[in-house]
């Protein structure tokens, strides 16, 4: 059975469409945010946010935050399906903020998102960020255009290899180049540029553990450097003023889980913070529970695919398979849940379309799936919209935690070869630490907030 809302209209839809803002958030210093983005953020409902947009900037908003960027170990969202999300959210109202790494106009694919926007009647505006190139430059003091050296400067991109553009400016960015270096040097070379034309590989730029390589043209083509993403290449003669101890390199970088203290000032220092007042995953005892007591469930509600993978994490885990949720309706709230579902061998027995307004309820009832008892899995937030709509049709519902908001992008551990200091504001911090990492360098300054945090910093690390 497919359930597709095609036309319908619900008594329930929202008299005002939801609003959008397509912002960009910079290249990676939390501090390089504009105050128009931090409003926006403040503001949302709903922010989806992609690859380059650090999880730690978003800590501090209520919004529901939904990651839409691509990891290696998971099929990513493509684009058509996160403007199907974004259309989704502010269809039920909402204010969404689409967050984009740099600028949401520089190779950000902005574009297409606002063109779904006007084909649906949303309102929206754009919020321009500092992209890459001007975060990188001033990072690394090297000017995109100085007087009698460069007085001209193009941004392009380095993918795909084959459309690789070389323009006549003095100072050329290339982006996306983390795969390509080398096609672009040879590219640049090709179009006559003097091999002692000055080039700067900046990788993690403004980031705490962002790295400058620098060399000629030449020496570039000939060596084989790996080169790791997010990185661009700036092809100019502005380089050969660059100084290898910027201001930017010559601050130490203190890691900080909890608040900094004071000393710490920002002339001297970066603050690196480490997130420990992590929530803790699932709900495991209300997981164990639902899946042990299954057969007291009608339906099986999914909201989207991370619903879908954490759920069948769990039923793997307590020894249970598909066929344990035969005797069950199961639902996809949209495109990107029953693609998932497909991978786990299910074809979903209804689907909702993502221009699906509000009447979910009702879709349920008018294919005769009222009053049903629903287990919806989720994240911490329950969607209230949703559930609300459910129990409208007179369902009972039962959301089950079964990841974090998150989490999931939150395990990449920090770096500790750009680290100078550490500092641990708790006890409980230094032994969230400790599960990332078995041992800190012994030339890491480290400094606890009280005897108790020292007292754990000995036993864990046994300085
Ligand atoms: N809209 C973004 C660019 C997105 S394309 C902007 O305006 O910056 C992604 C590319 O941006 C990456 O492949 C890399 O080339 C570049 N990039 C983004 N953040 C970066 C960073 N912190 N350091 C170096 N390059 C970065």
């Amino acid at each position: 059975m497919q359930m597709m809302s095609g036309s319908q209209t619900s008594a329930s839809v929202p008299e005002r469409k939801g609003y959008v803002y397509i912002a960009g958030a910079g290249p990676g210093d939390p501090e390089l945010l504009t105050l128009k983005a931090e409003r926006a953020l403040r503001e949302a409902d709903v922010i989806l946010f992609d690859d380059l947009v650090l999880p730690q900037m978003l800590d501090t908003y209520k919004a529901e935050k939904i990651y839409t960027g691509k990891r290696k170990d998971s099929h990513h969202f493509e684009q058509d399906e996160i403007n199907q999300e974004i259309v989704r959210h502010a269809l039920l109202g909402r204010t969404v903020v689409r967050l984009k790494g740099g600028d949401p106009f520089i190779f950000g694919r902005g574009g297409e998102e606002i063109d779904t926007l006007r084909q649906h009647g949303i309102d929206y505006e754009i919020i321009p960020g500092i992209t890459a190139a001007h975060g990188a430059s001033a990072y690394t003091e090297i000017p995109l255009t100085l007087r009698k050296v460069s007085s001209s400067v193009a941004f392009c991109t380095g993918h795909p290899v084959n459309k690789i553009q070389v323009p006549d400016t003095d100072t050329i960015v290339y982006y996306m180049v983390a795969s390509t270096v080398h096609d672009v040097l040879d590219a640049v070379a090709a179009k006559g540029r003097s091999g002692k034309t000055m080039v700067a590989v900046v990788q993690n730029a403004t980031r705490y553990n962002q790295q400058t390589f620098t060399g000629t043209l030449d020496e570039f083509r000939k060596r084989e450097k790996a080169v790791y993403s997010p990185a661009l290449v700036i092809i100019g003669d502005t380089i050969s003023l660059f100084i290898a101890e910027n201001w930017y390199s010559r601050k130490k970088k203190v890691l900080t889980t909890g608040e900094a203290p004071k000393k710490f000032v920002p002339a001297d220092y970066i603050t690196v913070p480490f997130p420990c007042q992590q929530v803790a995953g699932a709900d495991l005892g209300a997981v164990k529970a639902c899946i042990e007591g299954i057969d007291q469930f009608s339906m099986l509600f999914f909201q989207n695919r991370f619903a879908v993978r954490y759920f069948f994490r769990y039923l793997f885990e307590h020894g249970r398979d598909v066929r344990h949720l035969a005797h069950l309706v199961i639902c996809a709230a949209n495109r990107s849940a029953s693609t998932e579902l497909l991978e786990y061998g299910i074809i979903p027995d209804c689907r909702l379309e993502a221009e699906t307004p509000t009447s979910i309820g009702e879709l349920l009832h008018n294919q005769g799936l009222a009053g049903q008892r629903i287990l919806l899995p989720g994240a911490e937030h329950v969607d209230e919209l949703v559930a609300g709509q459910l129990r409208e049709g007179g369902s009972q519902v039962t959301p089950l935690v079964v990841y974090v908001h998150g989490a999931q992008d939150r395990v990449e551990t920090i770096d500790l070869d750009f680290i100078d200091e550490i500092y641990f504001a708790s006890a409980e911090c230094v032994r969230k630490f400790r599960e990332l990492h078995d041992a800190i360098p012994s030339r890491i300054n480290v400094s606890t907030a009280d005897e108790r945090t020292e007292r754990e910093y000995h036993t864990l690390f046994a300085p």
